[in-house]
């Protein structure tokens, strides 16, 4: 089962993709969890030039490359875990693409959303389900405050590109709500959050023996 959580910024990916983690694994099953941009070497090597590189990147390159990164990731690490019947949870993927360089530096334009699904087609490996967590802006720019992580190009933006890019994400949620299921991660705990996705997942894998 492949299995991916999106969303902007601070919302909470990485720490349910640690509950995530371990709440699976504690039941027995064999899980691997990943991130994109990156998450094989030469994926990693391409995220420090994706977020971090000294020059800016033309649209179509920007997205190439992310899915130079993603086909890199896929084959060397995703399509291997999932052959040896691991779940894989990834943290990003071809949603983020849409979201953050459709909508959010392409403003929707048809021709780019066009573009990175021929690209998602070709790559030709799609999450079973995905979850897509949200908080209001307010509460996600509070929490990477606190966090103080370094900067990347991104989290520069101004707010209107992360408005963009939210918005962006709930339209590709309303058009595969078979795929997507949005949580709300403001007023409720991580643990409880954790618990819905969980329950969530363990409704489309087989039973462990040990259950
Ligand atoms: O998930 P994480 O915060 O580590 O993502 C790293 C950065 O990459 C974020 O700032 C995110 O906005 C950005 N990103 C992007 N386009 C993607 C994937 C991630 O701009 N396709």
């Amino acid at each position: 089962l492949f299995v991916t959580l999106e969303g902007s910024e601070g919302v909470g990916k990485s720490t349910q993709l640690r509950l995530l983690h371990s709440a699976l694994a504690s039941l027995g099953y064999d899980v691997l969890t990943t991130r994109e941009p990156g998450g094989s070497p030469g994926a990693e090597d391409l995220r420090q030039l994706l977020l971090f590189g000294k020059n800016p990147l033309s649209l179509r390159a920007e997205i190439l490359t992310h899915f130079a990164a993603r086909a890199d990731h896929v084959d060397q690490v995703i399509t291997p875990a999932l052959s040896a019947g691991q779940i894989v949870i990834c943290d990003r993927f071809t949603d983020s693409t849409m979201a953050y360089q459709g909508y959010g530096r392409a403003h929707g334009e048809a021709a780019v959303l066009d573009f990175i699904t021929g690209l998602q087609n070709q790559l030709g490996c799609t999450p079973d389900r995905t979850f897509l967590l949200e908080v209001p802006r307010d509460v996600a720019r509070l929490r990477l405050a606190a966090r103080g992580a370094p900067v990347d190009r991104y989290e520069q933006s101004d707010e209107s590109f992360h408005a963009r890019v939210s918005a962006g994400f709930r339209d590709i949620a309303r058009r595969n709500t078979d795929r997507i299921r949005c949580v709300h991660t403001d007023g409720q705990s991580a643990e409880e959050v954790n618990s819905l996705i969980v329950k969530d997942i363990l409704s489309r894998v087989p039973l462990r023996a040990s259950q």
